[in-house]
């Protein structure tokens, strides 16, 4: 049977929203975040990350950072003994940079390539998944995959959901203060049927 999924958006769900991650000391994890996926780990629903990192495109900062950024991610999780199932980034922008990094992709959300990699690597039902990020497109993106998607205040969240919310499309189906508060409203859900 193919397994539930937790998508996480990285920059703002789990660190703090800095801008651009564009040296490691920029990589801050948010409190109770290590104790969040670690429900998630222990609750048997596959912890994974989907981020845009378009600063590679920009230029901000070379891709070879990522995986060191993804690594220090991995060490503080496990400090909580907490840790991601997958971590997936798309490094491009559609039209700032240059080729190969400026492209129209079908990686950078809300498009649908990273999660389609997931589901394939990790064998996911993205039908009984949930997405949880900071901004109105990781909503729109669980929208799309089919997803339940819920907006989380930290990073651009509070700002995105007072001063754009009520206009959105796609509404989120949760709005947690922060990314434990989400998990636990998921294991709710879980526990109703
Ligand atoms: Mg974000
Ligand atoms: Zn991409």
């Amino acid at each position: 049977m193919a397994h539930k999924a937790v998508f996480l958006d990285r920059d703002g769900t789990l660190n703090e929203e800095v801008g651009y991650v564009n040296h490691l000391e920029r990589f801050i994890l948010l409190t109770r975040v290590g104790e969040a996926i670690h429900l998630l780990n222990q609750n048997d629903l596959k912890a994974v990350v989907i981020t845009n990192q378009s600063g590679v495109a920009r230029g901000y900062f070379p891709e070879s950072l990522i995986p060191l950024v993804h690594q220090k991610m991995q060490d503080l999780l496990k400090e909580d003994g907490a840790h991601l199932d997958g971590i997936y980034y798309c490094p491009h922008h559609p039209d700032v940079g240059v080729p190969p990094y400026r492209q129209k992709c079908r990686c950078r959300k809300p498009e649908p390539g990273l999660i389609e990699e997931a589901v394939k690597d990790l064998d996911l039902d993205l039908r009984s998944s949930y997405m949880i990020g900071d901004r109105g497109v990781d909503i729109e993106f669980a929208r799309r995959v089919g997803a339940k998607g819920i907006l989380v205040l930290t990073g651009y969240g509070k700002g995105e959901w007072e001063y754009g919310g009520r206009h959105w499309k796609e509404k989120p189906d949760h709005v947690a203060q922060d990314l434990l508060e989400a998990v636990r409203w998921i294991l709710l859900q879980e526990s109703k049927h």
